[in-house]
């Protein structure tokens, strides 16, 4: 359980960064809260013929730099509170790597596992009928997150590009590549991760190919991680899911495991390997650990048993603001997750750009530019935390992004 909530959270994190950099008064006032947050409720006819009520959320949290950028997350535990930290992360992600971006996020509470395909479909374009005054290619660009898909955002390109009575493929990224999508979207995030995570293997002289590495998670970010992080060499020992954790001291057969998951409607149950538990896999001693699932699974608790050599966050906000602390005093560096899964929101702005030129690149040329965007902004945290003596990594990522959020609102000023 989260000791203070994510949004406290950020804010916390926010605070932490602000005694490094020269920032305005009011502009840090001006970027602690969201510029808007809309609230929708959305009926939906269900399969048997009953009308169900969900509610969901948009929270567009700071424009400075350019449009809106954010996914949408199907969850119960979705609450105005979660979406707005989640757009702050957000913000801060965009504009550490330096995209022409600001940050949002959207969620509707809901369980998907308990609803048919065609409830979620219905559900999708209930929400973007609800949502669609604020979103736009010029204003907000959503695109998948927890339990969202390619068939999800397909289902709001069209919904959208019904009302504007024309083809928006922009209005979202993470489509599928027959609608305007790019190659090399679906594993952006995950490919991400394992670029940073072999960057700071580096960093610290771990080899990759004697490294041991843990995974919490195994849907679309943790699965590519793993597979990726395995084609590399290394050695991934555990992978877990919602329902527990698979584990092999001498590493796990990753292709095995994603055909197993496959098979099994995405889960791990069941798979031919030693059981433990989440709690169990946060706690291996390996050189990495990976959280690739939900936030706030790295408590006080967690943090003080932690054996892990370094803490590389795939997920956004895994670790709470408390456990931070505990793992500053131990000691274990942790790569944030506004670096470390913004590969997910690159290659979303190289979708976008494709798609407002008409254009399409090959794989090659995404996964090129992701790595450059990624290794450069890896290089810029590593300087600022280096030459201002700050304490973390994500403090010294928080000052780049803080700067840069800044300049844009001092440049633009305050108007009306
Ligand atoms: P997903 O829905 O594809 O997979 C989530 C995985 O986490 C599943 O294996 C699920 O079983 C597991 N999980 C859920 N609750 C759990 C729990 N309580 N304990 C252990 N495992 C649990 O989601 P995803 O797209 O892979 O996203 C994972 C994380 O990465 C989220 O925090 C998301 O915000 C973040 N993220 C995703 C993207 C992206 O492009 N998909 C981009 C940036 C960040």
């Amino acid at each position: 359980m989260s000791e203070n909530g994510p949004l406290d959270n950020m804010l916390a994190q926010m605070e932490q960064a602000r005694e490094y950099v020269d920032i305005d008064d009011g502009i840090y006032e001006r970027l602690k809260s969201p510029e808007r947050t809309l609230s929708v409720s959305l009926p939906v006819r269900m399969d048997d013929g009953s009308v169900e009520v969900f509610d969901a959320y948009r929270c567009q949290f700071d424009s400075a730099r350019g449009p809106f950028k954010g996914g949408i997350r199907y969850h119960p535990t979705v609450s105005e509170e979660e979406v707005s930290a989640l757009a702050g992360w957000m913000t801060w992600k965009t504009a550490l790597v330096d995209l022409p971006f600001g940050g949002a996020k959207g969620g509707i509470v809901c369980e998907p596992k308990d609803l048919s395909d065609n409830e979620i479909e219905q559900l999708t374009r209930r929400y973007t009928e609800g949502i669609r005054r604020m979103i736009g290619p010029e204003t907000d660009i959503p695109a998948p997150d927890m339990n969202t898909d390619e068939r999800t955002m397909a289902w709001i390109m069209d919904t959208y590009s019904v009302y504007q009575g024309y083809a928006v493929p922009e209005v979202v990224t993470g489509k599928p590549p027959e609608i305007g999508g790019t190659e090399g979207r679906v594993e952006a995030t995950g490919r991400g991760v394992s670029i940073i995570t072999e960057e700071t293997f580096e960093y610290f002289d771990t080899n990759v190919e004697d490294a041991d590495v843990a995974i919490q998670g195994f849907g679309n970010v943790g699965s590519v991680t793993a597979d990726l992080l395995d084609e590399r060499g290394a050695n991934v020992v555990a992978v877990s899911d919602v329902t527990g954790a698979i584990y092999d001291p001498d590493g796990l057969d990753i292709e095995a495991v994603q055909a197993y998951a496959e098979s099994n409607a995405g889960r791990l149950e069941g798979y031919d390997a030693e059981a433990i538990t989440n709690d169990d896999l946060l706690t291996l001693d390996v050189d990495a650990l990976i959280p690739a699932a939900i936030e706030d699974v790295i408590t006080v608790d967690v943090a003080e048993r932690l054996e892990a050599d370094v803490v590389v966050e795939a997920a956004n906000g895994p670790t709470t603001f408390d456990a931070a602390q505990v793992l500053k005093e131990r000691g274990v560096p942790v790569v944030p997750d506004i670096l470390a899964n913004a590969g997910g929101v690159i290659v979303s702005y190289l979708e976008w750009v494709q798609n407002s030129q008409q254009y399409s690149w090959d794989v090659e040329e995404v996964n090129r530019d992701l790595r450059q965007r990624l290794t450069s902004a890896f290089d810029e945290m590593l300087g600022a935390y280096e030459a201002r003596d700050i304490p973390t990594l994500r403090t010294a990522a928080y000052t780049i992004a803080l700067e840069r959020s800044a300049d844009a609102h001092e440049y633009r000023g305050l108007f009306p």
